[in-house]
């Protein structure tokens, strides 16, 4: 898509009244410089007595009754000047106020399509994408677009038309005094163009510098418990102190620049009136210039060269808009994932991994190398490895959240590459190793897969986790809010919830990421056996770094370096020389719980 044609899709049917501003404003660029017209008409062919040679003063002259009649009624130019104020004022009020709707709407419509759009973005696009960086997308570029549309884009029209009108006013009215009317014009516009490209460096480092500083407070905010602990304030303060003073110095070598640039602008603005105004005066006296005419070359001067000083700027910000449309763009470009496509098979069944290959560059070393596995129906598998060795990744590929480089995996004999993702993902409940919960209630947390949930269900979910007891202490209850940092949960709590949340799904096939390792072993074996009882039409899979919590599971894998090791039942692996054997020695001699 490209950025015309996505501002186009997100104006939606607010195009047209975009376009009814812009026609407005050019209108009111037009009826704009009349006034002077105007003047120079009463002063010229009313006060004066010179023919008149402009084709519109010599048209309001005859429909107002001929030059002889306003001489004798001056009022009627005052009522002719009051109804043109009124109509620039009413058209000027209707671009101010239309200007904000579309704006806002467009911007509306694009906040809206591209949170809709990160929502399917693919997984690995948001582990590759800093969070920071979409944010600052979704609202900083957003609002530049904003600012562009609720004024901007039709200020540029309003300067080109008044300029197009009043040169071609003044070209037909004196020719030489047009030209020299006409040289300061691309002077001071690039003189601002140039100073604002150079300045934009300057507010570069300003947002650099602001960003820092936000950066630095969310840090010190979020680490308060670390900073308490350790006697960190006063470097704490002091580092604030010294983003902080980079800020204000920055910011106020930014406004000495623009203050002298306004100074200097005004001043070639003031040289460009009076050059006119030299020219003008011998012009009259020689009598190539009536003084009407005169009044209309200064006050036209007037009109273009402070706007064209602001065509400046704005078309360095223009340069800023499609910067930042650019990035918008190439987020609504990259491609979301299929979710709707594809089967939809019973996934109680075999699961099978066939020379299974994976890794996260194409260029790196592979993750997962040739992995060959069977986890029978209903079965409950270990898979067990040091931490790096592949054990979430083999999960992720289970899940879809990645495809694997090289070979293939099959779920009750279906091929997975065929099954609907939104369906897989519906069917497979993963407790994730780092378990997030939002800053709602633990009720709405645990109810985010079935909203429409009977709470009995809810209690059947959290007493297997082992948790129900212990919501029901607090306070609230079910209804405490989970902290913004999950301060009011403990790390064993948090996780535990989390595998409530997940056996509320329901799913044929259930995969705790090394999910109890917050929780003691007692708790850990209390959670496995109830969970055997209630889900025994389930395949579950329990990733862990622990001998104990494996032991007891049909079937166990070793994995190391992202290869399958060991297979076998706890009986046969201690048998066999490996590191399994050396795992439980290590863990049952020493009761570490750590490999
Ligand atoms: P485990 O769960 O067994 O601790 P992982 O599956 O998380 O191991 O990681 C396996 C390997 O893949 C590690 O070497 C890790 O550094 C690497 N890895 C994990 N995630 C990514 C990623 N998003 N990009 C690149 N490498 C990754
Ligand atoms: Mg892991």
């Amino acid at each position: 898509m490209s950025r015309l044609s996505f501002i186009n899709k997100h104006l939606g049917k607010y195009r047209y009244l975009l376009l009814s501003i812009i026609i407005a404003t050019i209108i009111y660029a037009g009826i704009n410089l009349l006034s002077s017209l105007i003047f120079s008409f009463v002063i010229d062919n009313v006060i004066g007595n010179s023919a008149i040679e402009n084709p519109l003063m010599a048209f309001l002259a005859s429909i107002l009754g001929g030059v002889d009649n306003i001489r004798n009624n001056l009022w009627i130019m005052a009522i002719v000047l009051v109804i043109v104020y009124i109509c620039v004022n009413l058209l000027m009020s209707y671009r101010q106020r239309m200007q904000g709707v579309v704006s806002e709407k467009l911007v509306e419509n694009i906040r809206n399509d591209l949170y809709s759009h990160l929502q399917i973005l693919p997984y690995a696009y948001h582990v590759k994408t800093k969070s920071g960086e979409l944010i600052q997308k979704c609202t900083s570029d957003v609002d530049m677009v904003r600012r562009f549309f609720a004024g901007q884009l039709c200020e540029i029209f309003y300067i080109v038309a008044t300029a197009i009108i009043a040169l071609s006013v003044l070209y037909s009215i004196n020719l030489r005094l047009a030209l020299i009317a006409s040289v300061s014009l691309p002077i001071i516009f690039l003189y601002s163009y140039f100073f604002f490209k150079q300045v934009q460096k300057q507010f570069l480092l300003s947002d650099e510098a602001e960003a820092f500083m936000s950066d630095v407070i969310q840090e010190s905010l979020s680490g308060i418990r670390v900073i308490k602990a350790f006697n960190r304030e006063k470097y704490e303060v002091q580092r604030f102190l010294n983003t902080s003073k980079k800020y204000s110095d920055i910011t106020y070598k930014m406004i000495q620049y623009l203050g002298s640039y306004w100074s200097s602008s005004y001043a070639i603005c003031l040289l460009g009136i009076l050059s006119v105004v030299v020219a003008g005066i011998f012009a009259v006296r020689s009598g190539e210039l009536t003084i009407g005419n005169f009044t209309v070359f200064v006050s036209y001067q007037t009109m273009i060269l402070y706007p064209i000083r602001q065509l400046g700027r704005i078309m360095t910000d223009f340069g800023k808009v499609t910067v930042s449309l650019k990035r918008l763009v190439d987020i609504i470009n990259e491609e979301g994932e299929d979710l709707i496509s594809g089967e939809k098979p019973d996934l109680l069944g075999d699961i099978e991994f066939k020379n299974v290959s994976f890794s996260y560059d194409e260029d790196h070393v592979d993750v997962l190398k040739d992995i060959d596995l069977l986890i029978k129906e209903n079965q409950t598998v270990a898979l067990i490895g040091p931490t790096g060795s592949g054990k979430s990744t083999l999960i992720y590929l289970l899940s879809r959240l990645y495809e694997p480089s090289k070979g293939d995996i099959y779920i009750n004999h279906h091929n997975l590459k065929d099954i609907n993702k939104n369906y897989l993902r519906e069917n497979v409940g993963i407790v994730l190793q780092e378990p997030f919960l939002f800053s709602r209630t633990i009720m709405s947390n645990l109810k985010i897969s079935r909203p429409d949930i009977d709470e009995n269900e809810i209690y059947d979910a959290t007493s297997i986790a082992a948790v129900h007891d212990v919501i029901k202490e607090f306070d609230q209850g079910y209804d405490t809010i989970v902290g913004e940092k999950g301060v009011t949960l403990s790390g064993g709590q948090k996780q535990r919830v989390a595998i409530a949340r997940t056996l509320v799904k329901k799913t044929p096939i259930l995969i705790f990421d090394d999910s109890l390792s917050a929780v003691d072993t007692q708790t850990d074996a209390k959670i496995r056996k109830s969970l055997k009882e209630v889900f025994n039409k389930c395949t579950t899979i329990i990733i862990t770094q622990r001998v104990a919590s494996a032991k007891d599971c049909d079937n166990i894998f070793v994995i190391e370096d992202g290869r399958i090791t060991q297979s076998g039942t706890h009986k046969e692996l201690i048998q066999k020389e490996g590191l399994y054997k050396r795992i439980n020695e290590l863990q049952t001699n020493t009761e570490s719980e750590v490999i």
